[in-house]
C-alpha cells in the first residue's frame, strides 16, 4: 500500500514535470519553425528588394553609359561614315569603363553593326527591345544570349532621329549570383523556360549542382511565383521567385532561397539547451519526487508498523516520530489510543482473569498458567502439581453469619495463602470457596510440607470483628505428570483426592487411582441403584431401639438394604453417598419413607405401636417439599405424625442452616419426631442444637465403643446429662454387650439400639424377634410425647436406683 503510495507521488510528480516539459518544447519548436520562417520570409523580402535595387542600379549604369556613347559626337561621326574601327574603339572604351560584358550598336534594320566582343553582322536577337526603346527613348531588359543571361539597356543614337541603337549589358553569371548571396545571405539562382522543351534551365545558381534539382522542381508560370516552399522536412526550402521577363515562348525567373533548416539550426541550440534543461529538471524532479515521498511515506511506514504492532497486542513500543506536521499529530494521537488500549485491555484482563473479591486470579487464568506449566514441564522434563483446596465450614459460615462475613473469610484466606506460598506459585480462587494452587518444580515432599502449612494456617480461627470464627480446610493433589498428563485431567484428579481428603476428614490427600476406581464404580452404580430400586433389590431392615428404664422395645430403626444380584450385599455408607451426591437420594428416601410408614401402619394394625425412625440425609433438608411429602404419606396411610422419628445428621443442617432450620421447624409442626444422628462426630454445639425443634438425641456409636475409656465414658455421660437438661431424649447406638448395656442405663441414657439387642432385621424376622426375645414384648402402644416427657424422670430415677 505504502509502496504504491510512493510510486503514485513519484509518478504523478514525474510525469507532470515530463508533460509540462514536453508541451512547452512543443510549443517552443513550434514557435521557432514559425519564427525561423517568418525571418526567412523577411529574408527573401529584404533580399527581393536588394535585387531589385541591384538591377535597377546595373541598368540605370547601362542606360547612362549608353546614352553617354549615342551621346558622342566621335560616334554618330563614326556611324555616319561607317567608320568601323572608330565605332569599335568607342564601343570598347566606354563599354570597358562600365566593365559591361556587351556592347553592341545596332542598325535600324536590327544588324549588330558593332560589336565589343566583335560579332558583328549578326541580327540583334531582341527586336522587340528596340522597338521598346523607340517608344519609350530607351529600354531595358533581361535576356538570353548564348545560354547565358545579360541585363541589357537599349537607347537610340538620335541625329536627331535615331540612325542606330546602343546595347549595353552585363552578364548575370555565378559571379553576379554570389554577390548576391555575400549581400543577402540567400541562395540565389537564374533559371531560363523555353516552352519548347517546358524546362527549366540553371542559367547561374550559388546552388551549385543541387541547382538541377531545384530547376526540376520548380512548376511552369505563372504558378512558378506563386511557389513559397519545395523540399520536405530536412532540405526545406522556402523562397521566392522573381520574374523578369515572361514572353511568348520564354520566362526567366530569379529565385531567391534559403533553407528552412539552417534557420531553424539557429534556434536548434536554444531547443537543445531547452531539452538539456528538461532532462535535468526531470531528474531533478524524480529525485525530489522520491524525496518527497520518502517523507510522506516513511513516517506511515512507521505508523503503519506501529498499528500492526498494537493490531498484534504488543502495546509496549511508543511510535517514535518527533515531527510538528500533521502526521506528527497522527503518530501522538496513535501514542494515545495505544496507551488508552493498552490500559484497557489490562482492565479488560484483569476482569477476565481475576477474581473480584480477593484479587486472585480466577479459574480461566489458573487454567492458562496450568496449561503453560504443563508445556513447559514436557520440554524440560521437569514437575509440577496442583492442589484442590475447599473450605470445611464456610457455607455455615456465610448462610448463619451473612454474606459480608463469608467475603471477610474469603478474603483472609486468600491473604494467608499469598503469604504461605513462593512468588512463583500461581494461587486462584475457582469459585465459592474452592481454591486451586500450582506449584512447578518442587518434588512431592515439598507439596505435602505445603499442605500441612496450608492447613495448619487455616486452622487459626479467623476473627471477624473479633469474634473467631474455625474454617478448616480440605485439600486434594494431584502431580504431573503420574496423576495427568492434560490439566483437566489433573484438577479432575486433585478435586478426587479433595473429596476423598473431605470424607476421610483426614485434611490432605494426594490423588491414587483407586479412588478412580471407586469413582467408576460410583458411575456405574448411579444406573444401578435406579435398577436396584425398579428391581426390587432394595429392601428395609429394621433395628429395636430398646427403652433403658422399660427394658423393652420402644421402636425401630429403617435402614436401607441393597442386595446386588452380581455384588451381593452392598452396605449403605457405600451408595448412599454416593445417591446424596447425585440428587437420587430423593427418590430413595422417599421409597424408605413409604416402606417404613406402610410397614408402621402394619404392625399397628396387628396392636404393635413401634414407632419408626427413618434417616434423612442432608440433601432431602434442602427440599422444600419434603414435609408436604410426609404429610401426604402419612394422610396416606392413616398414621400419626409422632408414630415417625426423623433422624438427621448435624452435617445435615450445617450444609444451609437458615434453610434446614425451616424445613425442620415445618415437620416439627407436622408432629413429626426429629432425632439428631451421630452426635458428637460434628461439630454443633448442643447449645446451638438446643434452638432446633428436636426431641432425641443419638450419640454415635464410635463413643459407645470406646466407653471403656475413662474419657469417653465421661463424654457420654456428661453429654446424656447435656441431652436431658435440654429436654432431649437420649439414645446410645452401636451397643454391642452387656456392660455397654449397663453402662448406659448407670448413666441415665434413654434408649439404645445395637447388636447386642438386634442387627437390623428385615420385618417378618422382626416380627419373629419379637416373640422371643426378652427386649421383645411389645408395649401395647407407644406413650405419644405428652405422655413420655412425664414419664422419662420416672424412669430415669428408677433405673438409676435399679443400678
Ligand atoms: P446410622 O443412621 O448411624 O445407622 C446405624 C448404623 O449402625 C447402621 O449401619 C447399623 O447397622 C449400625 N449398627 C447398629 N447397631 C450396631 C452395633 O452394635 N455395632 C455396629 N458396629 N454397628 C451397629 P448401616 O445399616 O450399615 O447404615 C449405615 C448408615 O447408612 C446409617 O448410619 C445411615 O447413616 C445410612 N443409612 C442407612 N439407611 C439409610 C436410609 O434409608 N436413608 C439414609 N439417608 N441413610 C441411610
Ligand atoms: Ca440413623
Ligand atoms: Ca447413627
Amino acid at each position: 500500500m505504502i509502496r504504491r503510495l510512493r510510486t503514485r507521488i513519484i509518478v504523478f510528480v514525474v510525469a507532470l514535470l515530463a508533460v509540462v516539459q514536453v508541451v512547452a518544447y512543443a510549443v517552443v519548436s513550434s514557435a521557432n519553425s514559425i519564427n525561423a520562417r517568418e525571418k526567412i520570409d523577411a529574408e527573401l523580402a529584404v533580399g527581393e528588394r536588394v535585387f531589385a535595387r541591384l538591377l535597377e542600379q546595373n541598368r540605370e549604369r547601362l542606360t547612362q553609359t549608353a546614352r553617354v556613347m549615342a551621346a558622342d559626337y566621335a560616334l554618330r561621326e563614326a556611324i555616319a561614315s561607317d567608320d568601323q574601327d572608330t565605332i569599335a574603339s568607342v564601343l570598347t572604351n566606354h563599354g570597358r569603363r562600365i566593365r559591361a560584358d556587351m556592347t553592341l550598336l545596332v542598325s535600324l534594320d536590327h544588324r549588330v553593326i558593332a560589336d565589343a566582343g566583335d560579332r558583328r553582322g549578326r541580327a540583334f536577337e531582341f527586336p522587340q527591345l528596340i522597338e521598346r526603346a523607340a517608344d519609350e527613348g530607351g529600354a531595358s531588359s533581361i535576356e538570353i544570349v548564348n545560354g547565358r543571361a545579360y541585363q541589357l539597356a537599349v537607347v537610340p543614337v538620335l541625329a536627331p532621329s535615331p540612325m542606330a541603337w546602343i546595347a549595353v549589358g552585363y552578364v548575370i553569371d555565378d559571379k553576379v549570383v554570389s554577390e548576391l548571396q555575400q549581400l543577402t545571405s540567400l541562395q540565389v539562382s537564374f533559371l531560363d523556360r523555353h516552352e519548347r522543351d517546358a524546362q527549366w534551365r540553371v542559367l547561374a545558381s550559388t546552388l551549385g549542382t543541387s541547382a538541377t534539382a531545384l530547376a526540376a522542381e520548380l512548376p511552369a508560370l505563372p504558378s512558378a511565383a506563386l511557389v513559397h516552399s519545395i523540399g520536405s522536412d530536412d532540405d526545406e526550402q522556402q523562397l521566392r521567385v522573381i520574374t523578369f521577363e515572361e514572353h511568348g515562348d520564354r520566362a526567366v525567373v530569379a529565385v531567391l532561397q534559403r533553407s528552412v533548416a539552417t534557420a531553424v539550426a539557429a534556434f536548434n541550440q536554444l531547443q537543445r539547451t531547452l531539452a538539456a534543461l528538461g532532462v535535468i529538471s526531470t531528474l531533478l524532479s524524480i529525485g525530489g519526487a522520491v524525496a518527497i515521498a520518502l517523507s510522506i511515506t516513511r513516517p506511515i511506514t512507521q505508523l503503519t508498523k506501529a498499528a500492526a504492532r498494537i493490531q498484534d497486542g504488543d502495546y509496549s513500543k511508543p511510535v517514535q516520530l518527533s515531527r510538528s506536521d500533521e502526521i506528527g499529530a497522527l503518530a501522538h494521537s496513535l501514542n494515545h489510543m495505544r496507551e488508552g488500549i493498552a490500559e484497557r485491555e489490562k482492565e479488560i484482563l484483569r476482569l477476565a482473569y481475576r477474581d473480584t473479591l480477593t484479587s486472585l486470579p480466577n479459574r480461566a487464568l489458573f487454567h492458562d498458567r496450568l496449561e503453560h506449566a504443563i508445556e513447559n514441564a514436557n520440554r524440560t522434563g521437569r514437575t509440577l502439581s496442583v492442589l484442590i483446596m475447599d473450605l470445611d465450614r464456610f457455607k455455615y459460615v456465610n448462610d448463619s453469619l451473612g454474606h459480608g462475613v463469608g467475603d471477610h473469610v474469603l478474603r483472609e484466606v486468600a491473604l494467608r495463602l499469598s503469604g504461605l506460598l513462593r512468588q512463583a506459585d500461581t494461587i486462584a480462587r475457582l469459585g465459592g470457596d474452592e481454591f486451586a494452587i500450582l506449584l512447578e518444580n518442587v518434588d512431592e515432599r515439598y507439596v505435602t510440607k505445603v499442605a500441612l502449612k496450608i492447613q495448619h494456617a487455616l486452622e487459626q480461627p479467623i476473627r471477624y470483628e473479633d469474634q473467631p470464627l474455625d474454617v478448616g480446610s480440605s485439600i486434594g493433589i494431584a502431580h504431573f505428570p503420574e496423576h495427568g498428563e492434560n490439566s483437566s485431567k489433573l484438577l479432575r484428579n486433585a478435586d478426587i483426592a479433595m473429596y476423598v481428603a473431605k470424607r476421610n476428614k483426614s485434611g490432605h490427600a494426594v490423588y491414587d487411582a483407586s479412588y478412580d476406581t471407586h469413582q467408576q464404580q460410583h458411575l456405574s452404580l448411579l444406573s444401578e441403584i435406579r435398577q436396584a430400586l425398579e428391581g426390587k433389590q432394595l429392601r428395609v431392615y429394621y433395628q429395636p431401639k430398646i427403652g433403658l428404664g422399660s427394658s423393652m422395645i420402644e421402636g425401630v430403626e429403617a435402614l436401607l438394604r441393597w442386595e446386588h444380584p452380581r455384588r451381593g450385599f452392598v452396605p449403605p455408607g457405600d451408595f448412599i453417598p454416593f445417591a446424596e451426591h447425585t440428587g437420587y437420594i430423593k427418590t430413595l428416601t422417599r421409597w424408605v419413607l413409604e416402606q417404613a410408614i406402610q410397614q408402621c401402619e402394619q404392625w399397628r394394625a396387628q396392636g404393635l405401636s413401634l414407632r419408626v425412625s427413618v434417616n434423612i440425609s442432608a440433601r432431602d433438608l434442602l427440599n422444600r417439599e419434603l414435609p408436604d411429602l410426609i404429610e401426604k404419606l402419612l394422610d396416606r396411610y392413616g398414621t400419626p405424625a409422632w408414630l415417625l422419628c426423623l433422624e438427621i445428621t448435624e452435617s445435615g443442617f450445617m450444609e444451609d442452616p437458615a434453610h434446614s432450620q425451616r424445613v425442620l421447624e415445618r415437620l416439627h409442626d407436622l408432629g413429626v419426631q426429629l432425632s439428631i444422628d451421630d452426635y458428637g462426630t460434628g461439630y454443633s454445639s448442643l447449645s446451638y442444637i438446643a434452638r432446633l425443634p428436636v426431641q432425641e438425641l443419638k450419640i454415635d456409636r464410635s463413643f459407645i465403643k470406646q466407653m471403656n475409656d475413662a474419657t469417653t465414658a465421661t463424654i457420654v455421660r456428661s453429654t446424656i446429662d447435656l441431652g436431658h437438661s435440654l429436654g432431649l431424649k437420649v439414645v446410645a447406638e452401636g451397643v454391642e454387650d452387656e456392660v455397654d448395656l449397663r453402662t448406659l442405663r448407670l448413666f441415665g441414657c434413654d434408649q439404645a439400639q445395637g447388636y447386642f439387642m438386634s442387627r437390623p432385621i428385615p420385618a417378618k424376622e422382626l416380627e419373629e424377634w419379637l416373640r422371643h426375645s426378652p427386649w421383645g414384648t411389645t408395649p401395647k402402644r407407644v406413650m405419644s410425647p405428652e405422655e413420655t416427657s412425664s414419664k422419662i424422670t420416672v424412669l430415669r430415677t428408677g433405673s438409676l436406683r435399679k443400678i
